[in-house]
């Protein structure tokens, strides 16, 4: 690439003969561009595999047939195998074999043939390996390389040229046996109940059919990320003790036309050879998404929702294929993927509650050795709105402190500093602030805990910082629910918008000033009192009427409103009205408790960091003082 780069200036000027002109140097770049692609290609095949053995077809099964595989893998074109001498040497030493897949097979004919022997499948990749699909991807490789050389000769500097390709190969996954139980799955068990069912037609569809029941050819779980949707999937196919096919919706959306409805229909030519069986499509929403309402609708997504829907209807039911999709905006699915027979159970797996959310810690540190102080209630408690990976994550963040530190357990603190660090981000010491800054951030977060603190019907403060986070506050008030509520009461949703806007009440208060940091407070207690308003019927002007539409309240919170133009600016009024009402009162009280807000607050500046009972140390202090009468301004 250097001498291309070099070469160029110079066919401005007179040169050798025939190289004068740009043509000829297409060519070259042309056949370098060729050579570079076989000699990658090469490189990169040597390199992987280096790491196996090579064998030939008949090695292979003479070792199948004298029943001496212990494991095998079958790719698009090869199958990788350890053989039972290989698998009793430790992992270390062990060497698989390869060899390559004659075309006359086909790897789901092996993948049966190996079950059938009782040899276990790892893992097999059923990829589109047509020779056309090749040429085509040589001729795609070839042609960006070409570009990517023909810039760097004219010295336009070829960024980026290559990003994102290789992407395109959409890859069905087979598990024979996905090793996932409902007992890995904590929680969620409205979802595992509807999921009973399949289980039971799985193991028996005979049981189904003889009475004359339609069974359900697919269920769509609704759920937000990281619930446990392919968790579920995964353990539907373990509980059945069926093969589990997994395939993303989002894999089809960079592949060439066409090739997204041929992937859907090899997945259930497959699927029909091994069923019963389990298809999991995740983020169905990728192909799934109403055709009409989009501008430019893609017709390569259209195509492979029309396979989709074609593979879906023309199943037997009674073979015993179960299809799972998976989403998280179940509103935007083209509503024929919904209609009865197709994907007509809708299973909601929801971010867990305080159990559900004790369960899943249970279920992930399950293999990690505790120390006696672990209190995993407490983190649950802390926890409210994470989601089951969440959860994971935040153990194993603890387990790495826990070993970061040279100890051979993980202990509260492990877990505290890593929930703090998976939800709220890392703490970011380096973000200076002035002190002025400072000063604002320490009062407006004391204003905040006050307003709680000094309320009955609030939740009691756990922490107060002033110390910056990634993820973007300057500072936080947490607040630690003593239990979990379903039900709250219209005293309590206003004393959570007191202290929501605590924070700017304690800048206007001290300062007289209005800063940017209560944005975020400002957009929840809006949303807050939206709801109180449009759903809750809590307020005098709108009384018991719902303008607000809930049907898909379930996944953000999200509700719109349906209502005339004139309840909608009533609705706004009454908004404001809460919302004015509840700034007031908190700045009333942050008035009446100055001296104590500016206690606190320099003692926040000192320390950055103050735990609840420090706080409420305070707060109870000054009470006593009351009676005496020695507040002062
Ligand atoms: P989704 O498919 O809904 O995005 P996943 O099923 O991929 O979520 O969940 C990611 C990971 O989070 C899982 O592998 C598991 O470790 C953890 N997890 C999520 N939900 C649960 C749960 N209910 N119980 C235990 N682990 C869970
Ligand atoms: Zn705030």
């Amino acid at each position: 690439m250097e001498q291309n780069r070099n070469d160029s200036p110079l066919n401005n000027g007179p040169k050798k003969p025939g190289d004068g002109k740009p043509k000829g140097n297409i060519w070259v770049t042309l056949i370098i561009a060729v050579a570079a692609v076989l000699l990658i290609s090469s490189v990169y095949n040597a390199i992987n595999d280096s790491q196996y053995t090579q064998t030939t077809w008949s090695d292979f099964r003479t070792a199948f047939e004298s029943d001496n595989l212990a494991e095998v893998e079958i790719q698009y074109d090869r199958v990788i195998y350890l053989t039972k001498e290989q698998a009793a040497l430790p992992a270390a030493q062990q060497k698989a074999c390869y060899t390559g897949l004659p075309g006359s097979y086909s790897q789901m004919e092996l993948a049966d043939e190996l079950y059938n022997m009782g040899v276990t499948v790892n893992r097999v990749i059923v990829e589109d390996n047509s020779t056309i699909t090749l040429i085509l991807s040589y001729a795609v490789m070839i042609g960006i390389m070409f570009l990517l050389m023909n810039m760097l000769t004219k010295r336009m500097g070829g960024e980026g040229m290559m990003g994102g390709f290789g992407k395109s190969k959409a890859k069905v996954y087979m598990e024979k046996q996905t090793g996932v139980t409902f007992k890995d799955v904590a929680g969620q068990d409205e979802a595992k109940e509807s999921l009973q069912e399949i289980i039971d037609f799985l193991h028996n569809p005979q049981k189904y059919t003889e009475i004359g029941a339609k069974l359900p050819k697919g269920a769509l779980l609704v759920g937000s990320p990281g619930t446990g949707k392919t968790l579920l999937a995964k353990a539907v196919a373990g509980e059945a003790n069926v093969p589990f096919f997994s395939i993303s919706g989002s894999d089809f959306v960079e592949m060439f036309v066409g090739m997204g409805a041929s992937r859907v229909r090899d997945l259930f030519q497959q699927a029909q050879k091994v069923a019963p069986c389990i298809i999991f499509i995740d983020e169905i929403d990728a192909v799934g998404r109403t055709r009409d309402s989009r501008m430019g609708s893609n017709s390569e997504q259209e195509q492979t929702l029309n396979q989709l829907l074609n593979e879906i209807d023309g199943f037997e039911p009674s073979k015993g294929i179960v299809c799972l999709a998976a989403t998280n905006r179940p509103e935007i699915l083209d509503k024929a993927l919904l209609r009865p027979g197709r994907f007509d159970r809708r299973i909601i797996v929801d971010r867990p509650n305080l159990q559900g959310r004790l369960d899943t810690l249970k279920v992930h540190t399950r293999k990690i050795k505790l120390s006696e102080d672990v209190d995993l209630k407490k983190i649950a408690q802390a926890t409210a709105g994470a989601v089951g990976a969440d959860l994971a994550n935040l153990v194993n963040e603890a387990a790495l402190r826990a070993v970061r530190q040279g100890r051979k357990a993980v202990n509260q603190e492990d877990l505290l500093v890593s929930f703090e660090t998976v939800i709220a981000g890392t703490e970011k010491k380096n973000t200076v602030l002035t002190d002025t800054e400072k000063r604002l951030v320490a009062y407006h977060e004391v204003g905040h805990a006050l307003a709680a603190a000094l309320e009955k019907h609030s939740q009691p403060v756990s922490k107060i910082t002033i110390v910056p986070h990634t993820s973007g506050a300057l500072g936080y008030t947490m607040q630690m629910p003593e239990e979990e509520k379903f039900l709250n009461t219209a005293e309590e949703l206003m004393t959570e918008l007191k202290t929501l806007l605590g924070g700017r009440a304690a800048e206007s208060v001290v300062f007289g000033v209005k800063t940017t940091g209560a944005s975020n407070d400002i957009q929840r207690a809006t949303g807050l009192a939206r709801n109180m308003v449009a759903l809750y019927g809590m307020s005098d002007e709108l009384g018991l009427m719902a303008p607000a539409n809930v049907s898909n309240q379930y996944l953000d919170g999200q509700a719109y409103m349906d209502c005339s133009q004139e309840t909608s600016a009533r609705v706004d009024a009454a908004v404001q009205r809460l919302l004015n009402e509840a700034y007031e009162q908190a700045k009333q009280t942050l008035i009446t408790n100055r001296a104590l807000l500016d206690e606190i607050s320099l003692y926040l500046l000192a320390k950055e960091t103050i735990t609840g009972d420090e706080l409420m140390a305070y707060v109870n202090a000054d009470r006593k003082q009351l009676p005496e009468g020695t507040v002062e301004a």
